[in-house]
């Protein structure tokens, strides 16, 4: 028999169990728990089995063999890459050479049947769009005095100095070197602010040395 480790219910298509949510009253697909909101959303409207409509996706392309692992460029010859806009992955690198790609093996028609918005980006320039929106310049928020205090006591913060705080779980791991980035908080007189985007500790370490020389 299967062992069940949980009662909460699992998507078929992204199968994301915590974290998703489950329409109660009215699925779409039925029994209550069979997709998440979200693929009941996504999943095109004539489909009326998850069944039906996962038979319909096309097959991975196999992956390849030795002798193609061993001849292909390497990551670092390539310049481009295929992507969808705006995503936070690339799907695959272009081969500098004969221009499919290089994990899958496939041009960008072949790429669009799995990912119908694909193109070939500048990976360069991709790259540095992608940490240009993860990383906006830091700007700080008016938040509520209660909101600073639930974060400040939810867990031990990270760092704690001067009213500013790092709440203690990491939110992502960024940059060339994965530092982990918190989300931050601080106090200046009556007035709380939160971070618009996650911080790492070298970071809030500075913008408080920098507040205190300039106060
Ligand atoms: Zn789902």
């Amino acid at each position: 028999m299967k062992k069940k480790t949980s009662n909460a219910p699992c998507c078929v298509f992204c199968k994301k169990s915590h974290g998703a949510q489950f329409n109660i009253f009215t699925p779409r697909f039925k029994p209550f728990g069979t997709a998440c909101v979200e693929c009941e959303k996504s999943v095109p409207a004539h489909f009326k089995t998850p069944e039906e409509y996962l038979a319909k996706l096309p097959a991975t392309p196999p992956l390849p063999t030795q002798a193609e692992v061993e001849t292909r460029p390497s990551f670092y010859d390539c310049t481009h890459a295929f992507a969808v806009p705006g995503e936070d992955n690339i799907i695959d690198m272009v081969r500098p050479d004969t221009q499919p790609s290089c994990h899958y093996n496939q041009n960008l028609e072949e790429m669009r049947q799995r990912y119908p918005e694909a193109q070939i980006v500048n990976a360069t320039e991709f790259f540095a769009a992608i940490r240009q929106r993860k990383n906006p310049p830091l700007e700080w928020e008016i938040t509520t005095r209660e909101n600073y205090w639930n974060m400040l006591e939810v867990l031990p913060p990270k760092y704690h100095r001067n009213g500013a705080f790092l709440v203690g779980e990491a939110m992502d791991h960024f940059g060339a070197n994965g530092a982990a980035r918190y989300d931050a908080f601080k106090q200046v007189g009556s007035i709380y602010y939160q971070s618009n985007r996650p911080v790492t500790v070298a970071e809030i370490k500075a913008h408080m040395e920098q507040t205190l020389a300039t106060a």
